[in-house]
């Protein structure tokens, strides 16, 4: 692990002398963000530590993640304290990402960054960044042993459920043995995984499942950048009763082009700017393209958001797609 030994114990001083800490993660919650978010919160609770657990405006759990255990104890963002003595926040490589909660974290005394992306801004006072690992929750999971902090089943469903989506269910580049050996030491603390496997994988609405049907009908390949893609509009959304954050998966099935290395997917915002979740198999690094486009992620899974038409976004990422490739794959 490529964190030095002096900041795991600076983290550790730092939580374990709190008298209230505020966990929180990036906007717009993917199931590494809360799940490791929780996890340290219900980990505290458990020993009767005062803290508060929350997350930036829109301030809704997106309905695969519905049944993580301890999100009846979410605070909403507008009751945070704006001035907490320590603030520790999970998944996030950028201040910008926590959303509603900036103004709490600049204002709280400490600041704890736990995170795992290689385009991490280093933006708290102590810094748990290992581009290596494959989810903030194997981070998550080190702190917790660190301060001493035991397992029980809803922790362990919590940093579980990061393991499992970050890895794309243990399939992705970081996956290692060591990840599969904390997903065993997870499942022998009690957690249900095919219940994790049922929620967040296997139950979408139908609503959902014929907008992919639309989505998919409309790909388009750009093969001289070996990308494909396609979008969901607003329209579509309406089309089939179906909100944003259910469309979290569309792009795992778009990666699966065996004729593209690069997939894309662009959503519509409320405000009519479009996010872009860009995927590669290896050969391109999309992290720096989505960073280049004011975003940021990792090297093969990024995304950013546009003013552009979708048009013009993918005309600009087969662009920087073509003149940044990593290997001869890409072209
Ligand atoms: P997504 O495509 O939304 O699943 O995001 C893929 C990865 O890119 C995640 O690690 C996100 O944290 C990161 N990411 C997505 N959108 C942005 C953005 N606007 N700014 C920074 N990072 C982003
Ligand atoms: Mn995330
Ligand atoms: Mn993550």
């Amino acid at each position: 692990m490529s964190i030095p030994e002096q900041d795991w114990q600076a983290a550790v001083t730092a939580i374990a002398d709190a008298e209230q800490a505020v966990i929180s993660c990036h906007v717009h919650p993917d199931g590494d963000a809360l799940g490791s978010a929780l996890a340290l919160h219900r980990a505290l609770a458990n020993t009767g530590r005062k803290a508060v657990v929350s997350f930036s405006e829109p301030f809704t759990v997106a309905p695969h993640y519905r049944f993580l255990p301890g999100l009846d104890r979410l605070t909403p963002p507008d009751q945070v304290p704006a001035a907490a003595d320590l603030f520790v926040c999970f998944d996030a490589g950028s201040l910008d990402r926590l959303g509603s909660l900036v103004d709490a974290f600049e204002g709280a005394a400490r600041t704890v960054v736990v995170d795992h992306h290689a385009s991490n801004t280093r933006f708290g006072d102590i810094n748990l960044i290992d581009p290596a690992s494959p989810a903030s929750a194997v981070l998550c999971r080190e702190l917790l042993r660190r301060l001493g902090l035991p397992l029980d089943r809803d922790i362990a469903t919590c940093l579980y459920t990061g393991l499992v989506t970050d890895t794309g269910r243990f399939q992705y580049q970081a996956t290692s043995p060591d990840t599969h050996r904390l997903a065993a030491e997870l499942l022998a603390a009690g957690v249900e995984q095919y219940e994790v496997a049922k929620a967040v994988f296997e139950t979408n609405r139908i609503g959902y499942l014929r907008l992919v049907a639309d989505a998919l009908g409309q790909l388009v390949q750009v093969p001289e950048a070996s990308l494909v893609w396609t979008r969901v509009g607003l329209a579509d959304l309406a089309a089939h009763g179906v909100d944003m954050e259910e469309t979290e998966g569309l792009i795992d099935l778009v990666r699966t082009d065996g004729a593209s290395d690069v997939a894309a997917v662009l959503k519509e915002q409320p405000d009519g700017t479009w996010k872009v979740s860009l995927r590669s198999k290896g050969a391109t690094d999309v992290g720096r393209i989505a960073t280049r486009f004011g975003g940021g992620g990792h090297k093969f899974a990024a995304g950013f958001t546009t003013e552009l038409d979708p048009e013009a976004t993918v005309a600009a990422v087969v662009e920087a797609v073509t003149g940044h490739a990593t290997s001869p794959l890409a072209r």
